[in-house]
C-alpha cells in the first residue's frame, strides 16, 4: 500500500508505482482516471434517455422487417453485466420484442463439483486453502466428511482463508510455510496474475496453484451452438461481450461469432449506460445489415487486448480441454500449467488425479436448473427451487452463490423488468 506522500506524487506524476503497492483499487493514479470516465456513464440521464430512443427506433424498424412475433434475442457473457441489467432494470427499458438472455459467464458457477471436493479433502487434510469470497460457500454435489463446501470444512476446524488475489496467498503463505494451495478459478481476467505470479517465482515453496481457469470464446461459442438447436425458438441475434475479459483477449477475440453465426458483437462496460449503447449498436447493426464487432469500452479495451498478458498466459499455460459444471467438456476451454512449471502445480504436488472426459459425471443437485440458465436456455425461474429450497442463505446450486450468478443476482435484484414474472411464479400475486 502506497502512504499519502507517496500517493500524491503519484497523482502528480500520473505513475503507476507497483513496486509500492499491491492494491490497484486504492492506486490514486487509477481511482482519478476511472471515476471520471465511469461518472460520464454511470450517472447522465440524458444519456440513458437518447439511448433508449435509439433502441426503440431500431427495433421499430427490426418490427416492420421480422414481423410483430419474432423477438431479438441478445445474450450477455458476463455474469457483471447480468447484474448491471437486473440490478438496474435494464430489461424494463427495453421493448418487448427485444429479450436480453444471460450466458455462461460466471467462472464460480461452472467449475466442476470434483474440484470443490478435492480442495475440501485438502483442507480437511489440515492444507491451508486460499479462495476467493465467493468460491468459500460454493456447494459440492458430494460432501465430504459432512461438509458440503469449504465454509463447512471450516466449521469443522479447516484452515480456509479468504483472499482478493494470488499475491496476497503468497505473501500470507510465505509467513507461515504450511502446506497451501491457492484454488485458481476464474476467467481469462485472472490467468495474467498466476501467470505472472509464476514467471517472477512469487509463490513460496509451499503454496500450490490448483489451476482452474476457464476460456469464455469456446464457451459462447458452445451456447450459441445449443442455442441453435432450437429450431423453433428465435436464435440469438447479438452478443454483448465480456468488457473485463476483453481487455486481456481483446476485441478481435470475437470475430469468430460474426464469420461463423453472422451476428453483431459489442464489448461492453459494465453501466448502465454501457449496456443501453451495447444493446442499441447491436440492433442498428442488424437493421442496416452491418455486422462486426464493436468496442463500446473503449476506456479499456483495444482490438488487440494486453499483448503482454496473452504472452505470459502462453508461456506459463497450455490450453486444454475443460470440464464445466452440468455440460461437461468444451474443448480447448481451459488452462493448465505447462510441465517447466509444475513445481507450482497442485494437482502434481498433492497427487490430486485430474478429471477425465471419461470420468466426468453431471455434477448439479437434483432439480437444479444451472446447467441451462447458464447456456442461456433457462431463466432462473424456470428452476423449481428457485427462491424456495434455493435461496442466497441456503444456495443448492452454484448459480446461487457468487454475484455473478444469474439465479442470485435474480434473487436480490429481482429482476428488473420481469418482477412481476417473478412474483407470478412465486405466487406472491395473480
Ligand atoms: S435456483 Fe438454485 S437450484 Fe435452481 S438453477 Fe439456480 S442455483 Fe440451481
Amino acid at each position: 500500500m502506497v502512504n499519502q506522500l507517496t500517493n500524491n506524487q503519484a497523482r502528480l506524476n500520473g505513475v503507476c508505482l507497483p513496486q509500492q503497492s499491491i492494491d490497484c483499487w486504492n492506486c490514486p493514479v487509477i481511482k482519478d482516471r476511472i471515476n471520471v470516465a465511469e461518472l460520464i456513464f454511470r450517472r447522465n440521464i440524458a444519456i440513458t434517455r437518447r439511448l433508449r430512443e435509439y433502441i426503440f427506433k431500431f427495433s421499430d424498424i427490426l418490427r416492420r422487417s421480422y414481423g410483430e412475433d419474432y423477438v431479438f434475442k441478445i445474450m450477455d457473457f458476463c455474469g457483471t453485466h447480468e447484474w448491471t441489467i437486473v440490478h438496474f432494470g435494464i430489461r424494463s427499458l427495453v421493448p418487448n420484442n427485444v429479450e436480453l438472455v444471460a450466458g455462461p459467464g460466471c467462472p464460480v458457477c461452472v467449475t466442476p463439483s470434483y474440484y470443490i471436493e478435492q480442495t475440501i479433502k485438502l483442507a480437511l487434510e489440515g492444507v491451508v486453502v486460499y479462495t476467493y469470497g465467493d468460491v468459500f460457500r460454493l456447494p459440492a454435489l458430494k460432501p465430504v466428511n459432512d461438509a458440503r463446501s469449504l465454509a463447512e470444512a471450516k466449521a469443522l476446524g479447516a484452515d480456509v482463508r479468504i483472499v482478493h488475489s494470488i499475491v496476497h496467498a503468497a505473501i500470507d503463505a510465505g509467513k507461515h510455510g504450511k502446506d497451501s494451495v491457492f484454488v485458481g478459478i476464474g476467467f481469462e481476467t485472472v490467468a495474467p496474475g498466476y501467470a505472472e505470479a509464476a514467471l517472477k517465482n512469487l509463490l513460496p515453496s509451499n503454496l500450490k496453484l490448483m489451476s482452474l481457469v476457464k476460456l469464455t470464446p469456446p464457451a459462447a461459442f458452445y451456447s450459441l451452438d445449443i442455442l441453435r438447436e432450437k429450431p423453433n425458438d428465435c436464435p440469438v441475434m447479438g452478443v454483448i461481450a465480456p468488457g473485463h475479459v476483453s481487455t486481456i483477449i481483446g476485441g478481435k477475440a470475437w470475430t469468430p461469432i460474426v464469420e461463423n453465426y453472422g451476428i453483431p458483437v459489442v464489448v461492453a462496460g459494465f453501466e448502465p449506460n454501457d449496456v443501453l449503447m451495447a444493446i442499441a449498436e447491436i440492433l442498428r447493426q442488424l437493421a442496416r445489415n452491418d455486422i462486426r464487432v464493436v468496442i463500446e469500452y473503449t476506456r479499456a479495451v483495444k482490438w488487440e487486448g494486453d499483448v503482454k498478458a496473452q504472452s505470459s498466459i502462453r508461456t506459463v499455460f497450455e490450453t486444454v480441454d475443460s470440464a464445466w459444471r452440468g455440460i461437461g467438456y468444451i474443448p480447448k476451454s481451459g488452462l493448465a500449467l505447462r510441465p517447466m512449471f509444475s513445481k507450482f502445480d497442485a494437482f502434481e504436488y498433492f497427487g490430486i488425479k485430474d478429471l477425465t472426459p471419461e470420468e466426468w459425471r453431471y455434477d448439479l443437485p437434483p432439480g437444479c436448473k444451472c446447467a441451462e440458465v447458464t447456456l442461456g436456455k433457462a431463466k432462473p425461474t424456470d428452476c423449481p427451487l428457485f427462491m424456495k429450497q434455493c435461496t442466497s442463505d441456503h444456495p443448492v446450486g452454484p448459480c446461487m452463490v457468487s454475484m455473478e450468478g444469474a439465479c442470485a443476482v435474480w434473487a436480490r435484484f429481482g429482476g428488473g423488468g420481469l418482477s412481476m414474472e417473478i412474483a407470478k411464479d412465486l405466487g406472491l400475486v395473480m
